[in-house]
């Protein structure tokens, strides 16, 4: 954990992943791996395929929260967590669920603060397109898409 650290929230005791290094959009944050693939979702793990989820390993990435405003992506083709803008030494890791989730196991609404938070957090697939179109998603996420019958534009 040369790049990070967790730290505990006092008023909710929500545990959190701040960064301790500076990054550019685009780079390499750490690979990651899994402990364990299940066959359906929890809240902790991250969606690899339709019926793959995975318990993270290195397990403290398990403490990177949702935002609507996401600096992470967990990519599932390069098993590797990249940034999606720039952040800043003492930022908080944060990813954007519906990237990698198409169902989640339990919808929630979100608290980021963020201006454009969307509200009631659900799964890719009951998470409109026009939403989706402003985020980096994973390649699984996308296929899912266009079986759907959605296309999306490439944010690159
Ligand atoms: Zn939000």
């Amino acid at each position: 954990m040369d790049f990070c650290e967790i730290k505990i929230d006092i008023e909710n005791e929500h545990k959190g992943l701040f960064s301790t290094k500076n990054y550019s959009k685009g780079n390499l944050v750490i690979g990651f791996g899994s402990t364990k693939v299940v066959t359906t979702p929890h809240y902790l793990t991250v969606q690899i395929a339709i019926d793959q989820h995975i318990h993270l390993s290195p397990s403290y990435l398990q403490f990177i929260n949702h935002s609507c405003n996401p600096n992470v992506l967990f990519n599932t083709t390069t098993m590797e967590l990249e940034s999606v803008r720039d952040v800043i030494a003492g930022d908080e890791f944060t990813f954007f669920y519906p990237a990698t989730e198409w169902k989640m196991s339990q919808k929630f609404d979100c608290h980021c603060g963020e201006k454009k938070c969307i509200g009631l957090i659900k799964g890719a697939a009951d998470t409109s397109i026009e939403i989706l179109n402003n985020y980096q998603l994973t390649d699984f996420i996308q296929s899912m898409l266009i079986e759907k019958g959605n296309s999306i534009d490439s944010k690159d």
